[in-house]
Parts: structure tokens; sequence; C-alpha cells
């Protein structure tokens, strides 16, 4: 079983690699913005209050982004492990993860930094946000506001497991091939 958290500030590439991290390693690929947004789409009760957090760039409460995560992890039970995409944010999140891992026999086995400067972030995100026309991608201000709550809240998680030896950072800079490659590296490693 290989556990991994896929980490690094918004926009900073973690869906487009973790996509194919879990076809390569054979993982499942857990995104929580990607739930969030299924449950926006949908307009079920869960995403009109996702909703309200979401669009200004803050983070959803804790309760109800662990009570999703705790249930997408029942509805698989039978997986080779999993890369956690955009989770944990915050360290309430990292200790619940490893927790429900725990209650499993199960633990985290590294997060991956993605490094990337902010002036980067911002212009993939706008690009992003031309492109797909999310809500949150549109605004440079909402996007500073995510950056700044990225590293006020969900940091000191790379601290947290940096504490057990679990922690590393790769230059997420340059084609997304060639990161690709350094990701695996990284993972090949771990075995
Ligand atoms: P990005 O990494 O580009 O910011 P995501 O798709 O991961 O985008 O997340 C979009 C939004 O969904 C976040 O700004 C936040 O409002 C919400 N969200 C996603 N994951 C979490 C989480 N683990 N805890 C709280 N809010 C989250």
């Amino acid at each position: 079983m290989i556990n991994l958290i896929l980490f690094g500030p918004p926009g900073s590439g973690k869906g487009t690699q973790a996509k194919r991290l879990a076809e390569r390693f054979n993982l499942l690929h857990i995104s929580t913005g990607d739930l969030f947004r299924y449950e926006l789409g949908n307009n079920t009760p869960l995403g009109q209050e996702a909703r309200k957090y979401m669009e200004r760039g803050e983070l959803v409460p804790d309760e109800i982004t662990i009570g999703m995560l705790r249930n997408k992890l029942e509805e698989h039970p039978e997986v080779a492990g999993y890369i956690f995409d955009g989770f944990p944010r915050t360290i309430p999140q990292a200790e619940a993860l490893d927790k429900l891992l725990a209650s499993k026999g199960q633990e985290i086995t590294a997060l991956i930094a993605l490094d990337v400067p902010d002036e980067e972030i911002i212009r993939r995100i706008l690009l992003r946000g031309k492109e797909s026309g999310r809500a949150d991608d549109q605004s440079e201000e909402i996007v500073r506001n995510r950056i700044s709550n990225y590293r006020e809240q969900t940091v000191p998680v790379y601290e947290y497991y940096a504490a057990s030896g679990k922690s590393r950072t790769i230059n997420g800079m340059g084609e997304i091939e060639e990161i690709a490659e350094r990701l695996a590296g990284e993972i090949e490693a771990l075995a």
C-alpha cells in the first residue's frame, strides 16, 4: 500500500500530476476540490454550503471536508493505495486523516510538495480561469486570498509530516512530463 499526499499551493499542478500518478501507480486519486465541485454542480446541500467558502477563496470548514473524505474512503475499501490532492489542508484534517488510515491499519507513506513561485501560480490560475470559467479562478484578489490561506493554514501540514520524516519537495517548474518524471522518481524510491 502506498498512500501519498500531493502537496503544494493552488495552481501548482497537483491535479494534473495526481491523475497521471494514479494511473501509473494504480492508486485512487482523491481530490477534495473535485469532490466539492461535483457537489456544487449537482446543487446538493453540501455543495450549497461549500460554495459560500469556495467563491471567496476560503477553506471549507474542517468538519464538512473531513466528513466528505470519510465517505469517499468508505466507498472504495479495496484499493492499492490513495493519492490525496488538495487534502489535508489544515492540521485538524491531517490528524483526522491519520486516524482514519490508522483505523484501517494504514498510514501516509509520504507527502510530496510541488515548489512553484507565487507569480507563476497566479499566472497559471488566471489562465485556467479563462479556459475553464471556474469561479474561484477569475480574479487576482481571490487567488491571492487562496495563496495567503495556503501559507497560513496549509503549510503547517508540511511541517506536521516532516516531523516523522515523510515530507519532501520537488521542483514544480518545467514541462508537465518532466515534473511527472521527477515525481515518479520520488515514488519509486519509496517502494
Ligand atoms: P486549488 O488547489 O487550485 O486551490 P482545489 O480544486 O483543490 O483548488 O480547491 C478549490 C477550493 O475548494 C478551495 O479553494 C477550497 O475552498 C475548497 N477546498 C478544496 N479542498 C479543501 C480542503 N481540504 N479543505 C477545505 N477546503 C477545501
